[in-house]
């Protein structure tokens, strides 16, 4: 089989990139090796909505609007802020994958489930690629490549460009739990159950929530169940009497990757460690990224020109729209990092006045924490020492991106 672009992974970002380029006119090929789209399920599902507004599904994959938030410390401190506004959507994202799956079906590319890519060699002007489908290979000649594939990209190892990212390791599920409060959700912060990371709630009905907890990756971590279960332990008059439904865990990259692209290939999504570094939420990044990756890929193809040279212009483009975010939210996380348990408390109990309170209502945006961390920073001296870190890190941690090209000018040199 040849094409114009191979997709390696049906998620909502392969998915979301393959649509654009089909629509275009070029022959999409999407290997997914699940057989139902969305399935398993690893994720928590809560996204703003300029992220449903990007992704153009319609409102019917909204479960619950959110419009407040919760912060309990493990030292009893905590905060509620709620207003009219919604500010954060709980969504059927198993539903979300399909739709998007389907939109690209419907703009002409082919869309092949049950089929696991399992090797990449470069030839003349693109790749030849290896894929099993009931226990038969596949072969594939494509002029361009977009790994999708997920944390565990294999398509970035045999491109060359995978990278040891830091991680989060989460334990996630769907839950039967009573909860009166169905508008806020809640975030628990504390090293003993959540080290390097927070624990949530995210109510769903007055039934039925969501929740989880993680680490940071390290060496030998116990299961991420054994923090969700000190969590529960520590909040027993939040979580006491659930029933754990189904289990949605997984993990997700850090922090940016050096380099995510090369000649006739690009990587995009959590493939290429494009999630936000405080929550870990990787769709609406995931999605304005495939939208660069895709126009680029449509460019590149039209212009007959896919080189590293020209595909250069994804990262240039991607770093320029959301690199001063996420250099700027992974100075926030060291600054959390480096604050003990006693030190969040305070912080907590700090934050739950009107002002602040109306603040983090105001100017809060899942999508770009960095906002509202200026406007406290303007506001009181204090937040400033908090969120010093973050200032230190805001323009040289980010990757300068290197072609194989000498030349201080990439544009001007020719694969
Ligand atoms: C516990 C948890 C909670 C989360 N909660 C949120 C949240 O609330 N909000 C948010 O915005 N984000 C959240 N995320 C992150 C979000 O799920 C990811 O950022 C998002 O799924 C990235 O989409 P993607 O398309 O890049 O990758 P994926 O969704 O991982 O899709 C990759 C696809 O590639 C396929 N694949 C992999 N290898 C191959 C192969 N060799 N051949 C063929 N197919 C292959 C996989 O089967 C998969 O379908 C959460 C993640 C986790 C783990």
């Amino acid at each position: 089989m040849d094409c114009d672009v191979l997709i390696v992974g049906a998620g909502p970002v392969g998915s979301f990139a393959a649509e654009t380029i089909a629509a275009s006119g070029f022959k999409v090929v999407i290997l997914e090796e699940h057989k139902t789209i969305g399935e398993p399920l690893q994720c928590a599902g809560l996204i703003s909505p300029r992220a449903v507004e990007l992704a153009g599904v319609g409102r019917d994959i909204v479960i619950n609007e959110i419009r407040g938030l919760r912060v309990f410390s493990p030292l009893g401190g905590s905060l509620h802020a709620e207003s009219n506004q919604v500010f954060s959507l709980a969504v059927d994202r198993a539903l979300l994958d399909q739709k998007l799956a389907e939109r690209a079906e419907n703009a002409g590319a082919l869309l092949l489930t049950k089929t696991r890519v399992t090797g990449l060699e470069p030839v003349k002007e693109g790749y030849h690629a290896t894929a099993v489908r009931d226990g038969r290979t596949i072969n594939i000649k494509a002029r361009l490549v977009i790994g999708a594939d997920g944390i565990a990209s294999k398509t970035a190892q045999w491109l060359g460009l995978g990278h040891k990212n830091p991680r989060a390791v989460m334990y996630s599920a769907e839950i039967k739990l009573p909860r009166n409060n169905t508008a806020s959700v809640d975030v628990f912060l504390g090293h003993e159950f959540a080290p390097g990371w927070f624990g949530w709630l995210i109510p769903l009905d007055e039934n039925t929530c969501r929740v989880g907890t993680g680490c940071a990756f390290m060496e030998n971590h116990p299961p991420p169940r054994y923090y969700f279960e000190k969590m529960a332990g520590v909040f027993p008059e939040i979580f006491n009497g659930l029933k754990v439904l189904r289990y949605t865990g997984g993990s997700v990259p850090l922090g940016p990757m050096p380099k995510i692209f090369t000649s006739h290939a690009m990587l995009v999504g959590d493939a290429a460690s494009q999630t936000k570094p405080i929550s870990g939420g990787g769709i609406y990044t995931g999605l304005r990224a495939a939208q660069i990756c895709a126009e680029t890929a449509v460019g590149a193809l039209m212009e007959e020109d896919l080189t590293e040279n020209r595909l250069y212009h994804y990262q240039e483009q991607w770093n320029k729209e959301m690199g001063g975010e996420l250099n700027r939210a992974m100075g926030y996380r060291k600054s959390f990092l480096n604050l003990s348990d006693k030190n969040i408390d305070l912080l907590i109990r700090f934050l739950n006045k009107p002002m602040w309170l109306n603040t983090i209502l105001h100017y809060g945006d899942i999508d770009y924490p960095s906002r509202l961390a200026l406007k406290m920073c303007l506001l009181n001296p204090l937040a400033r020492v908090f969120f010093r870190n973050a200032g230190q890190t805001t323009t040289p941690s980010f990757p300068t991106v290197k072609t194989n090209s000498d030349s201080k000018h990439p544009a001007q040199k020719i694969d």
